[in-house]
């Protein structure tokens, strides 16, 4: 029975959301769309047409206007893809209203890039209490990525041991400088310290201190920097015989430049600085002053190839799996007005919220993706637009296992 869905956040990720589940009537059934800027909501379902989408104004800040708008609307799922500081206020609405939550970012304190699921995994008894379930991270890295790692650990392994995620953006938007995704939080994930697991524990690098080139399929080498993402904190507790899990992301020359100057001028730094009497923090206002990443969709040219590389045994000899996707920005644009880097995050996020609907993935409680069967997804996926390829037993970017 097709059911009520409240998406939150009408930026780039929100644009895709919104018009794949569009596109599923026999699941979502009525939609509503909701954010701190209204008039983006009423763009988006302008565009789309048909009455299809409601829409709706809210900070979801102030957890009193969240509850407000959940009893307003009575949907089965919010999807929250808004911003990660917005996580823990909209999981507390969904507790205080009894509806399920969706989200794609762990939850990050405005003053302090953290990064860690452990905010939102401490609201496990009381979802489990409530009947409702929260699906963390459900977009491509984090969301996909771990399913990959769920899907090669059930049919490829009895026991993974070493996880090289590698995530290509080798796109051009023709733009100086700019950020694939919400600014602010993508420069904090690239200037914090990197770190990787290995043996139990972290080990801290400086930040885009190590880097290699990875080759990619249709795509060919790419230098790309060892970063700490989120994912590799559940994917590490959910798959305990991983004795090493490493992330990796490419970016270009042009890139790096422009990050260096703006870090040595003190712009990435997230201290407010007060000025003429007002205090303003100077991330926040590159963010304002940089192009939206929405806006980069028409004319982006070029794909992402995001994937896992996996090393471990099968049947006692070493095994080795390589599961990606590779996505095209044009392909993206022509079908939802999104790049791919958004059409990525939101195609996860709209599945995620197709097997909840459904059924197929509900469990009371807090979830990550990869704790779930992956099967059903993957089988999504393609279905969804986002084809996967694996190779199995090739050799792999990386060889440097410790003895
Ligand atoms: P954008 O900045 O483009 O959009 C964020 C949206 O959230 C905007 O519409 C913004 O409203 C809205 N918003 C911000 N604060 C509030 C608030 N207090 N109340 C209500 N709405 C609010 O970001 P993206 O679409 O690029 O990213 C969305 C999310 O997806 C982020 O959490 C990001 O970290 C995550 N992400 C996850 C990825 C993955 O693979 N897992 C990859 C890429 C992104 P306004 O227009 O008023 O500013």
């Amino acid at each position: 029975m097709a059911k009520r869905v409240l998406i939150l956040g009408a930026g780039g990720v929100g644009n895709v959301v919104v018009r794949k589940c569009a596109m599923a009537p026999e699941v979502f059934g009525s939609i509503v769309l909701a954010s701190r800027t209204r008039a983006k909501c009423d763009a988006i379902a302008a565009d789309i047409g048909g009455g299809r989408v409601q829409t709706a104004g809210v900070d979801a800040d102030r957890p009193e206007e969240m509850v407000a708008l959940i009893r307003d609307v009575r949907p089965s799922l919010v999807v929250n893809v808004a911003l990660p500081y917005q996580d823990l206020a909209v999981m507390d609405a969904c507790l205080a209203t009894g509806v399920d939550y969706l989200d794609t970012a762990n939850y990050e304190p405005p003053d302090v890039p953290r990064f860690e699921y452990r905010w939102q995994w401490a609201y496990r008894e009381r979802f489990e209490a409530a009947g409702i379930m929260a699906l963390l991270g459900c977009g491509f890295d984090p969301g996909v990525t771990g399913v990959f790692t769920a899907h090669a650990a059930k049919h490829h392994f009895d026991e993974v041991r070493y996880l090289d995620i590698v995530d290509c953006n080798a796109g051009s938007h023709g733009r100086a400088f700019a950020t694939n995704f919400n600014p602010e939080i993508n420069i904090r994930e690239i200037t914090a310290r990197g770190r990787y697991w290995q043996d139990g524990s972290w080990v801290e690098t400086e930040p885009l201190e190590i880097h290699r080139p990875v080759t990619y399929p249709g795509i060919g080498p790419r230098e790309s920097y060892l970063l700490y993402h989120e994912e590799l904190e559940s994917l590490a507790v959910h798959f305990p015989t991983l004795r090493r899990a490493r992330f990796w992301m490419t970016f270009g020359e042009e890139y790096l430049t422009h990050l260096r100057v703006l870090q040595n001028v003190g712009m990435t730094s997230i201290q407010p600085v007060r000025i003429q009497g007002v205090d303003i923090q100077p991330l926040q206002f590159l963010k304002a002053v940089l192009p939206d990443p929405a806006s980069l969709a028409a004319g982006y040219t070029g794909q992402t190839s995001i994937g896992c590389q996996i090393r471990g045994v099968k049947g006692g000899r070493e095994r080795t799996c390589y599961v990606y996707n590779n996505c095209d920005h044009a392909a993206c644009y022509r079908e939802v007005k999104a790049q791919a880097v958004s059409y990525t995050t939101g195609v996860p996020a709209m599945i995620g919220a197709m097997l909840m609907l459904q059924g197929v993935w509900h469990r009371p409680g807090v979830w990550n993706v990869e704790q779930l069967d992956p099967d059903p997804f993957m089988a999504a996926l393609p279905r969804q637009g986002l084809p996967w390829h694996e190779e199995i037993d090739q050799p792999l970017a990386f060889d440097d296992v410790p003895a």
